[in-house]
């Protein structure tokens, strides 16, 4: 599938130090160790709805990490799928009368818009679920195959033949260190696991099943809804985890640096994934797991059923600059949970307006000290508030001693700014 197209990033003089980030299946802040390319898979969305401001932090935060690579010289593969076909996709269209086709496409092109002008660059590949069946269905027939996958028999309405994933066998398959079990990357309980699988699309209670968290590999067939060649499986559609697991395996290298999405994502997404990966090739998915805070508004959790869903393109079509929205994110860390507030987003316009007043007196030879604090911020597990500080205190120096503007330290500054944080000018 078509990506939207990155605008080019500014080099700086001189490059980010050593980069921390914190590792979510370890529990700490670790080191990225440094390799001359570093590689990413963001989980991407389901199409039935707008980006909200949820999503957008999130994008926003692997942005950085994008960036930081970037800065230290380092190449970097990135890889985003679009999960085209899922339930609530189906669910939405059929509510509103809409083709599932058209309703993801008409969401893919407005979440693409939405990145484009929060000037989050674009992965190398950005795959849907659809165009991944093919390598999808002989990976879910090995997992048959290697006796860690089953199909259920049909009852109470459902048909036979759904395949699930057996989270205990596949557990105990490998005595190696770095083998997957079920809690490896969540760091979850029994109990919290359940009830955080029935909460995000899973089936704990679908009969046949050996275990309650089973995750289903592939859907087979029902009347009604769209279903692709299975092979031996019989014509279905996949489930969510395989469907990430199989396109970074196949874009990626194994195991890939850091596999990024929502804090929502841990559990099950993230687990699951992690233990199809391990299944299908002895090799863990990633090196490391991150994940971004959830985003509110005034103090209650964003969600379509409250109403209360801030998106990006209804502020933008109000007029609102994305440069300013993205600096509004980056006010907050990337880890923590934050609600969007009016009086925040005011905050954060009038940042830019006196980070650009700040420019017409850039003082000479201050540029420097400005990058460098900035990197230090970064390369500290992304601390994207600690680099706005630091450009805070540049801009009130600078507007405090109204120093005569240095032509090469206001173009630095611009650059630095853009290339690290995402923010234009
Ligand atoms: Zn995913």
């Amino acid at each position: 599938m078509k990506s939207w197209t990155s605008r080019p990033v500014p080099e700086l003089p001189g490059s980010m130090p050593q980069l921390r980030l914190y590792d979510t299946a370890l529990g700490r802040v670790v080191d990225v160790e440094r390799q001359p390319e570093q590689s990413m898979y963001v989980c991407g969305i389901t199409p039935y709805d707008a980006t909200h401001m949820g999503h957008a932090a999130s994008y926003v935060a692997f942005d950085l990490l994008n960036r930081a690579w970037r800065d230290a010289g380092i190449r970097v593969s990135y890889v985003q799928n679009v999960t085209d076909i899922d339930d609530p996709l189906l669910e939405r269209a059929t509510a509103t009368g809409v083709d599932w086709r058209d309703l993801a496409q008409s969401q893919i092109d407005l979440f693409q818009t939405d990145m484009d002008a929060l000037n989050v660059l674009a992965p190398n590949h950005y795959i849907g679920a659809v165009e991944a069946i093919p390598d999808i269905v002989p990976a879910i027939e090995q997992l048959i195959a290697d006796g860690v996958a089953y199909r259920v028999a049909g009852s109470g309405g459902e048909p036979d033949g759904d395949v699930y994933y057996d989270v205990e066998t596949a557990g105990k398959r490998s005595d190696a260190t770095d083998a997957w079990t079920l809690g490896d990357v969540s760091g979850l309980g029994e109990k919290e696991m359940l009830e955080l699988f029935a909460e995000r699309g899973g089936d704990p209670a679908r009969a046949g099943k050996r275990h309650a968290l089973d995750p289903l590999l592939w859907r087979v067939a029902r009347d009604g809804e769209p279903s692709w060649p299975g092979a031996t499986l019989g014509d279905g559609r996949p489930g969510w985890h395989i469907e990430c697991t199989v396109i970074a395996q196949k874009y990626l290298p194994a195991p890939f640096t850091v596999q990024g999405g929502g804090s929502d994502l841990v559990f099950p997404h993230h687990e699951m994934g992690a233990g199809h990966a391990y299944s299908l090739s002895g090799v863990p998915l990633a090196r490391h797991y991150s994940h971004a805070g959830m985003v509110g508004l005034d103090g209650e959790k964003m969600s379509k059923s409250k109403g209360n869903l801030v998106l990006v393109s209804k502020l933008r079509a109000a007029g609102e600059e994305p440069a300013a929205i993205r600096l509004a994110i980056l006010a907050h860390h990337y880890r923590s949970d934050w609600s969007w507030t009016e009086a925040e987003f005011a905050e954060a316009k009038h940042r830019l307006s006196q980070w650009r007043a700040a420019l017409d007196h850039a003082p000479a030879g201050s540029a420097a000290a400005l990058i460098s604090a900035m990197r230090d911020e970064l390369a500290n597990d992304l601390n994207a508030p600690g680099a706005i500080a630091a450009v805070d205190s540049w801009a009130e120096e600078a507007i405090r001693t109204g120093a005569d503007k240095s032509a090469q330290d206001t173009a630095l500054v611009t650059d630095a700014i853009d290339a690290l944080l995402g923010v234009e000018l």
